[in-house]
């Protein structure tokens, strides 16, 4: 099967309901897979080949959807940039993928072969002829390109196949969405390009709406949600903790307005304050998805039924068909309680990162184990625990840190709306304990810091504690520890020389 086989079918059997809402604009089922259809053909017709690369730079919106399954049809491999990194950061993705094409809204930011503004694209659409644009391929071959979050140095592109992407789908559709209809509406607020882009098919292929919210602020996010009877949406933590510092967030959910059944969070840690805020205010909907861009969405979850108090901390149970498995760093597996690198097998993992064998062969065990770089913990019951990414753990004495877990207790504190704890050489204890704290309300640092008397032991204390106007995140909302790390260190090395 390929991904068109999906589009063509929902076209079918699902004619004139909506597929895709963007603001005013909606898009039929069946106009999405003609749309996709004549795209393709105008693609191919513009000299590209089965295999090639297009980068694909434009707004959350239907064109880009449009985009995407276009090129799923015509055999080309989609490399999706965020509209919110920088210039730098395209040309560099545009460039290590080698894409033969661009696609781009406004002012292109690196010159390729083929160049397509967005505004040419109803134009092509309008030019191109009718019928099924059915390239297939390998089910093994690339279909698009996912370049990690760039946390650890320079990013990576994760080669995504027909075969994982399919797999991808199927993992939602049994352990998080089981329940789609046609009257069932997915809300993206976060960019497709990421987390969100994975709930498309699943909506696609059951007849229900993916509505697109351009861009993410709660007053959009709200109006979307309620306008739509959004069912179904995916956010990363930061969005959910904005969310939550709204007011109108409590008015809506408190006068039923909102038809939320899923709220799925994911792609970073959740602190645990932000999270019962959220089950307080909108109720048990909430559902964690942890996995990473070389096993999308999804490694283990954690079901809204699940998120007792005891829970909240963990990252849920295995997906049914998601092999996952905690060992030392000899290879041995561990049992409960026992701290070690997650890994994890499946048939959505990546096949390789894109020409880099030396990356490829430290991530990826010749029988398929996936190497995550997380740590974590199986706790009796069989939940899996994340402890923190296995290279910002901090060596204080001799002794582990892990940032989440400060952090967590940094967050606990009323006036306290971000953290983020990073670790820096210490002539005594090899790393210092360093938190930057974002505040909601005036508070004095020293009794931040105190506050973590009763919550943490001394050695994960922060012996110091800096408040920042903001911290740095990437363009999905990640906190970028490393960042932080570097400024506090550039600063300290001018005052001490
Ligand atoms: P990326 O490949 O950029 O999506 O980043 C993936 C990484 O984000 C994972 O390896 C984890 O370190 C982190 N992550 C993703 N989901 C979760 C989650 N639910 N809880 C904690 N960390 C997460």
């Amino acid at each position: 099967m390929q991904i068109g086989d999906l589009i063509r079918r929902a076209g079918r059997q699902y004619g004139a309901a909506p597929a895709l809402v963007d603001g005013d604009r909606t898009v039929s089922f069946a106009e999405f897979d003609a749309l996709t259809d004549r795209l393709g053909h105008a693609l191919l017709a513009r000299g590209l080949a089965p295999g090639d690369r297009v980068a694909v730079l434009v707004p959350n919106g239907i064109d880009g959807v449009v985009a995407y399954y276009a090129l799923a049809k015509s055999g080309l491999v989609r490399v999706p940039l965020n509209a919110r990194e920088t210039p730098h950061e395209h040309a560099f993705k545009i460039d290590d993928s080698q894409a033969r094409a661009l696609v781009h809204a406004g002012a292109p930011s690196a010159q390729v072969e083929i160049m397509i503004a967005a505004d040419e694209l109803p134009g092509m659409i309008e030019a191109a002829p009718d019928g099924p644009c059915d390239v297939r391929r390998d089910p093994d071959e690339p279909l698009r390109l996912a370049y990690t979050g760039g946390t650890t140095g320079t990013p990576k592109a994760v080669v995504l196949t027909t075969r994982s992407e399919l797999a991808e789908v199927d993992n939602f559709l049994v352990d998080l969405l089981p329940n789609l209809r046609p009257d069932s509406r997915m809300l993206h607020a976060a960019p497709i390009t990421h987390g969100s882009g994975a709930f498309f098919l699943p909506h696609l292929v059951k007849g229900a709406a993916n509505v697109i919210v351009p861009r993410f602020s709660p007053p959009a996010f709200l109006e979307a949600a309620q306008k739509h009877h959004a069912t179904t949406t995916f956010m990363v933590p930061t969005m959910i903790g904005m969310l939550l510092e709204d007011p109108a967030t409590a008015e809506a959910a408190s006068s039923g307005a909102l038809a939320l059944e899923r709220l799925c969070y994911g792609g970073a840690p959740i602190a645990t304050t932000v999270l019962q805020r959220g089950l307080d205010l909108l109720g048990p909907v909430f559902t964690q998805l942890y996995g990473q861009a070389e096993a999308p969405l999804a490694i283990t979850c954690l079901q809204p039924w699940e998120h007792t108090p005891d829970r909240l901390t963990s990252a849920g149970k295995p997906y049914t068909f998601v092999e996952v498995d905690i060992r030392d760093s000899e290879g041995n597996s561990l049992g409960v309680d026992d701290v070690g690198e997650v890994l994890t097998r499946g048939p959505h993992t990546m096949e390789r990162y894109w020409r880099r064998p030396d990356a490829t062969a430290v991530a990826l065990e010749p029988d398929g184990w996936l190497h995550t770089g997380d740590l974590g913990r199986w706790d009796a019951e069989g939940y899996l625990h994340l402890q923190d990414r296995r290279h910002d753990v901090i060596i204080s004495g001799g002794f582990n840190v892990y940032p989440r877990e400060v952090e967590d207790a940094l967050l606990a504190h009323p006036a306290v709306v971000e953290a983020a704890v990073v670790g820096l050489p210490d002539d005594t204890w090899g790393e210092r304990v360093t938190a930057a704290v974002v505040l909601r309300s005036e508070a004095d640092p020293e009794d931040v810091r105190e506050f973590c008397r009763g919550r943490l032991a001394g050695f994960k204390r922060p012996k110091a504690v800096e408040i920042w106007t903001d911290l740095p995140t990437s363009p999905v909302g990640k906190s970028l520890r490393r960042e932080v790390r570097d400024r506090m260190l550039a600063r300290n090395g001018n005052e001490d020389h």
